[in-house]
């Protein structure tokens, strides 16, 4: 697995970091050289692309009933060199080493999937692959996103020869499929804190994404006494500060004011509109219903303390989508038996396993620790050692996997 995450950074790495974005002659290259990997595989396998554009990797084995595991060999644009690439190489070597074992013919069928576009780096639609999977892709709302130099969704699938009328056919690989597990970086400080390679994915957070515009009365700098302005900024600034406490009460709540613009935005006038952003995310989908409304509290007193008026308008939301208690009670075992030590923790951003997991296939995610929490960077990185050992709980966590699939049926 290392020599392939290796050779696979010499293959799609420029000075700038992973160039593997999703339907481009570079993630093409990258799944080009992955299918060869296929072809070399001591046991044959069946390969092909599904309507969506993932590729399905099978090895049939005495029950029909698939264990599937996969990640994606897509990337943001200058990216790391393991963000979704582990999940499908971890993948890769634990297929082949259970395949050994079993001399070819596992007591379930084992299936390896690489999601086609988990990033949605160039049209800003995630999970692209999985959710046509899943069936929660909207077709029509994503058919003429475009890129930056207004190439459409659509045209750049048909590229790829996926039309994109027909992507919802995906969800025929779902038959079968009787649990999916993921092994991906944490892309977070948590686990380097706690001092702890692994930890078990709890689920993935609900997500609240809203635009809050806050608006008052434009008016000269140097005129317009203090006490009587109506300071947009004022009572936006305010409620910057506030979702601290209201994601704080919580232990994994996190809420972030990301964008602020004022207008006119000028060094010589009051603002009079200012428009802003706020994300906030939670495992629980109560705890995040009232931090929702505790933000919207806020903001309509400090509107009205600073002679304001507010709107809010929803930009997006998901809502929370727990892992399976069995399949985490499996890695957590996994993970204690290989590195001793475990940790539970929600997952902040979303991954393909999120829209699995929302069809109702038991899903289960492993986190490794990355080296100062960083990712979609090229400075991502994790210890060599510590990808040992995540490949070596995540080919526990199979086999546990397979054994309960077993007891299940007999
Ligand atoms: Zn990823």
């Amino acid at each position: 697995m290392l020599g392939n995450l290796d050779e696979l950074r010499r293959l799609s790495h420029d000075a700038y970091g992973a160039q593997r974005l999703a339907w481009t002659p570079q993630w093409l290259a990258v799944r080009a050289w992955f299918a060869q990997k296929l072809a070399a595989l001591p046991y044959p396998v069946e390969h092909h692309l599904d309507a969506a554009g993932n590729r399905w990797v099978t090895l049939p084995g005495a029950s029909p009933q698939a264990l599937v595991l996969g990640s994606h060999l897509d990337a943001v644009p200058n990216g790391g060199w393991l963000d979704g690439c582990l999940g499908v190489l971890a993948a890769l070597e634990v297929l082949t080493a259970i395949a050994e074992d079993t001399h070819g013919r596992p007591p379930v069928t084992l299936r390896l999937v690489d999601w086609a576009d988990e990033e949605g780096a160039r049209f800003g639609r995630s999970l692209f692959g999985s959710s046509a999977f899943a069936g929660s892709h909207t077709i029509a709302a994503d058919r003429m996103r475009a890129d930056r130099d207004g190439t459409t969704l659509e045209t750049a699938l048909a590229a790829c020869g996926i039309a994109i009328d027909r992507i919802g056919d995906a969800s025929v690989e779902r038959q079968n499929a009787a649990a999916y597990l993921e092994l991906h970086i944490e892309q977070g400080p948590v686990l380097e804190a706690l001092q702890l390679p692994l930890g078990v994915v709890l689920g993935t957070k609900g997500v609240e994404r809203w635009a809050i515009t806050f608006t008052g009365q434009e008016a000269h700098s140097g005129s317009t006494p203090m006490a009587v302005r109506r300071d947009a900024l004022a009572a936006a600034a305010r409620l910057a500060l506030e979702i601290r406490p209201i994601a704080r009460r919580h232990p994994d709540a996190v809420a972030t004011m990301g964008s602020v613009k004022t207008f006119p935005g000028i060094v010589t006038a009051v603002v009079g509109r200012c428009e802003t952003t706020l994300d906030m995310r939670d495992l629980d989908a109560a705890v995040l219903g009232q931090m929702l409304a505790e933000a919207r509290a806020a903001s309509e007193r400090f509107a009205a303390e600073e002679g304001c008026t507010v709107a809010w308008l929803k930009i997006w939301s998901i809502e929370p989508i727990p892992f399976d208690a069995h399949l985490i009670a499996l890695a957590e075992e996994a993970i204690l038996e290989t590195a001793g030590r475990s940790h539970a923790l929600p997952s902040g951003p979303l991954h393909d396993a999120a829209e699995v997991a929302r069809t109702g296939i038991p899903t289960v995610m492993m986190f490794v620790q990355s080296l100062a929490g960083l990712s979609h960077n090229p400075a991502e990185d994790t210890r060599r050692e510590h990808l040992e050992l995540a490949l070596r709980a995540f080919d526990q966590l199979a086999r546990k996997t397979i054994e309960r699939l077993v007891g299940e049926r007999s």
